[in-house]
This record gives structure tokens, C-alpha cells and sequence, in this order.
């Protein structure tokens, strides 16, 4: 099958092997299309989504709409004890690397600077950071007083050679154009000057499985990667490769990713790179991560149709990944939903099909007879320790 919106982010290749095609629900004002399509490549095993969103769509989305600039969690590029271990394990990986504590290391989508921050208290002195979105680059700036700027991967604002190390933490999986990010990255960078990158590792997913279709829902995660195409990637955009191997990051107590960690190092071009031919390891990985996803929902798809038969009223708590999963693929859009609720106030400015996000307060209103499901892999306890606070008499169904 040929891809209809976008070639292969890694070798440019048009024929793809269809991987899966899924539909999860979102908010209303959601840049992204509700389906997500995940490929193959036929010449080089490079997964991808073939999402028709251009990357001035998705530069936009990133610059205006996306909620990590408000968000707490881990990822968000905050300060949390979870994300403090990541950065700890990836300040590990490069310090070796590292010529001297006053090497230019530049943080592309460096978000709220949290690692610029855990590089400062390590003594490096000679940081920046790079994000597309304004009020991130305003936190960095006024903050933690550590120089940024607004910028995206295709246009970082340096001259070219200034740079001893770039770092695309949690980055290229977001990114369309793959290959002209990486050369830009290339002019940047001085002579035998580092990249580090993080991404989540899709050779792994089925093995880490947070929640129903966790890793396809993320909708955002546009490439998926393992390390010989993440490997392959780098080397095409003249990179020779230093140390790549696998990760993982804690999300919550017990609740990790799997990642990929790449230190390449920039190469004088012409580098005669082997061209990628193809590695079907991606592929089959993939393929049983998917089936196994499906077994998976069954039992949740069942709990969810008794629930919509009897027509009780529902209050779907958590609406995040395993809610938008749970809404189409589950049915839980089918039951009786009288509530949405989230703690996040940016989440209670938003919409789904039209019905509002409340606070968990609403729950303070709830009929006897009414159902809370909490849809949350990483707040569930949380979440029914605080219904069992406000003494809430309805069922308690904790899908996630
Ligand atoms: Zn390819």
C-alpha cells in the first residue's frame, strides 16, 4: 500500500505495510485528526503515522495549543522527583562525553528547563534553551535565568558551528520532516560537536504496556523508533554514532517508558553512510504489540456495554489518554456520561462532543445511583481515595 499523506520520514519510501487503524476521541479544539494510521516503510522498517498534518500545523499546535506548557506531570520538562531521575539518568549517559563544564549545550524543545537546570547544579555553565513555545522560553528566561529562545528544529537560532552539544530529548518523535531537522542540527553543531537524543523506544512498547494502545494514542508520537533506525536516522544526516542503547523512565511509582538513548557524534560531509536497506524488527515488534493491545480492551469493552445497558448515570474521571482510548475503542461513549471531570484547569476550558470538563467537586452533587470510572493509569489510587474522602455512594469502576 502506498502512504496517502507522508513518505517515510527516514529513507523518504512510499510503499508502507499497514500496521493498525484507530480511531480515539479528543477534545473538540484538537489540532489532530481523530485516526491514527500506523505504517511501516517497505524499503527501510521505519514506523511511522501517516498523519496529514504539515509540520506548520504541527509547529503551530506546539507553539499555541499544547498543554505541556501548563502541565505538571512527568515529560513536561518540570522539576517533578520523577522527571529529576530522567534527567539524572541522561546527564549520566553524556557527561563522559562532555570536553569541558563550559561546553555550549544547547536544550532544543527544552520546555520549563528542567534539565538546563539539573546541568547547571551538575557545574556546566555554558547552557540555552530552545522551544517553539513562548511562554516556556519566558519561564527559562525570567526563572531560572538560563538563556532561550523561541526557535524550532528546522530553524534554531544560531550561527552555523557555535555549538558543542545539542540535546532532542522526547523530540523526533514529534517531528514530520526528520531528515531536515537533523541537517539543521548538522550546521549548527561545531566540528565533532555531540547530539543526544531521547526517544521512546517502540521496539519495547508491548512490553510496557501503561494502558489500552498507551503508545498509539499519544497521538503527538508521529515516528517510531528503534535503535538501529534511530541509529540509521543519524548516520544519513552525517552523525557517526558513539553509544546507543536502551532506557527506561519512570512515569509514576511503578509505571515506566521504555526509551532509547543515541550520543552521535557530527561527522565532516561527504560521510559515506551505508544507505538504511530494510530491518523488519520494528515491524514484527509492532505487529504483536497491536494484537496484543486488542486482547487486551476486550474485557474493559465488555465491563463498559453492561454499564451503557443499564443507563446509569456516569462520571468518567481523568480525561487523558486512557479516556480518549476507552471513549471510541471501549465504548464507553455510549454510556450514560453525565460528567467529565479533570483536575487539570486547562483541561476544564476544554470539550468533548460538546460536554464540558468539571473539577472533581461535581462529584459532590452525585446521585446514589451513579457510576465514577476512573480512567487514569497513573492517578487510579489517588482518584478513589478521594472519592472514599468525600464519602461518594455510587459505584466505583477503575478502568485504568
Ligand atoms: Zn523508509
Amino acid at each position: 500500500m502506498k502512504c496517502s499523506h507522508r513518505p517515510c520520514p527516514l529513507c523518504g519510501g512510499e510503499r508502507v505495510m499497514p500496521l493498525a487503524d484507530l480511531e480515539f476521541g479528543d477534545f473538540d479544539a484538537s489540532t489532530f485528526d481523530h485516526r491514527v494510521v500506523l505504517v511501516a516503510c517497505r524499503l527501510c522498517g521505519q514506523a511511522f503515522n501517516d498523519v496529514s498534518l504539515n509540520q506548520e500545523a504541527l509547529e503551530q499546535y506546539y507553539r499555541d495549543e499544547a498543554l505541556y506548557a501548563a502541565e505538571m506531570g512527568v515529560g513536561s520538562g518540570g522539576t517533578s522527583p520523577g522527571d529529576q531521575k530522567r534527567y539524572a539518568g541522561a546527564a549520566e549517559v553524556l557527561t563522559p562525553f562532555l570536553p569541558s563544564k563550559d561546553a555550549a549545550i544547547v536544550d532544543v524543545g527544552c520546555a520549563k528547563g528542567g534539565f538546563l537546570a539539573f546541568l547547571r547544579k551538575l557545574g556546566f555553565t555554558n547552557l540555552a534553551g530552545v522551544d517553539l513555545n513562548q511562554d516556556c522560553v519566558t519561564f527559562v528566561q525570567n526563572t531560572l535565568e538560563i538563556p532561550a529562545n523561541v526557535g524550532t528544529v528546522h530553524q534554531l537560532p544560531y550561527d552555523d558551528c557555535t555549538t558543542t552539544v545539542l540535546v532532542y530529548s522526547h523530540v523526533l518523535e514529534h517531528v514530520d520532516n526528520l531528515r531536515a531537522a537533523l541537517r539543521e542540527a548538522w550546521r549548527i553543531l561545531q566540528d565533532d560537536g555531540l547530539l543526544l537524543v531521547e526517544v521512546p523506544d517502540a521496539s519495547r512498547y508491548a512490553d510496557y504496556p501503561v494502558f489500552d494502545f498507551y503508545w498509539l494514542s499519544q497521538k503527538e508520537h508521529i515516528n517510531h523508533f528503534d535503535a538501529i533506525h534511530l541509529t540509521w536516522l543519524a548516520q544519513a544526516a552525517g552523525f557517526h554514532p558513539l553509544q546507543v542503547g536502551p532506557m527506561l523512565m519512570e512515569m509514576a511509582p511503578g509505571v515506566e517508558n521504555p526509551l532509547i538513548y543515541g550520543v552521535f557524534q557530527k561527522r565532516p560531509r561527504p560521510e559515506a553512510a551505508p544507505g538504511p536497506h530494510f530491518d523488519p524488527g520494528l515491524y514484527q515488534e509492532l505487529q504483536s504489540y497491536v494484537q496484543a493491545e486488542a486482547r487486551r480492551l476486550a474485557p474493559r469493552r465488555r465491563l463498559l456495554a453492561e454499564l451503557a445497558a443499564s443507563g446509569r448515570p456516569a462520571y468518567a474521571w481523568g480525561i487523558g489518554l486512557e479516556f480518549f482510548c476507552l471513549y471510541v475503542q471501549a465504548g464507553l461513549k455510549n454510556c450514560n456520561l453525565r460528567y467529565l471531570v479533570d483536575k487539570n484547569p486547562a483541561k476544564q476550558k476544554q470539550t468533548v462532543d460538546g460536554t464540558q470538563i468539571h473539577s472533581p467537586e461535581c462529584f459532590a452533587e452525585a446521585p446514589t445511583e451513579s457510576t465514577a470510572i476512573l480512567t487514569s493509569a497513573m492517578h487510579g489510587q489517588a482518584m478513589a481515595s478521594y472519592l472514599r474522602d468525600i464519602d461518594f455512594q455510587g459505584e466505583v469502576l477503575a478502568l485504568a
